[in-house]
């Protein structure tokens, strides 16, 4: 019989998460948390950062051209966000499930935007959208000796 409290997952992902400025300027940090830490993802790092516009336009490079880039780049060094890396299984689709879709008008009720955001682009948190941004939007933010690997006696059970 397969131990399913010993099983080896091989879905683990890490993801670079950010409460945007909108989110640190309306107190909703903790609240943001707590639904990653609900659906039981562990957090492996965490900091409040002034973004540069160097740091956006990296960020943000797969908009470079759009017509909304500029004001993206504005918006998002505009005040200090919350950036993170999570760690979990299938971690980049679901947190972004949990985030709600970008435009908060088709954002459902119990995501993040769906119950927080009420205009675009004004949608609170950023979360990656595939392997390859996130290693590219962790190094962005973070050095390695900063992300903290631990494991939690609870994960077996999640
Ligand atoms: N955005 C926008 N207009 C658009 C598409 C995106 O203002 O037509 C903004 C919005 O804030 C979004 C961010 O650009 O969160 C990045 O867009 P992306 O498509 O990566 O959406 P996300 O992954 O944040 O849902």
């Amino acid at each position: 019989m397969i131990d399913l409290l010993e099983m080896e997952s091989e879905h683990m992902e890490r993801t670079f998460l950010m409460v945007k400025p909108d989110g640190v300027q309306r107190g909703l940090i903790g609240r943001i948390i707590s639904r990653f830490e609900d659906k039981g993802f562990t957090l492996v790092a965490c900091k409040v950062v002034q973004v540069t516009e160097n740091q956006a336009k990296i960020h943000y490079a797969e908009h470079d051209g759009k017509d909304f880039f500029l004001n993206l780049v504005n918006f998002i060094t505009s005040g200090p966000v919350v950036a993170m890396v999570w760690e979990g299984d299938d971690i980049i689709a679901l947190s972004r499930v949990v985030n709600g879709k970008t435009n908060v008008n088709e954002a459902q009720p119990g995501s993040i935007r769906g119950d927080f955001a009420a205009h675009t682009p004004k949608n609170l948190i950023h979360g990656s959208d595939s392997p390859e941004s996130s290693k590219r939007e962790i190094a962005n933010f973070f050095e390695d000796h900063e992300l903290v690997k631990y494991d939690k006696t609870i994960s077996s059970w999640i």
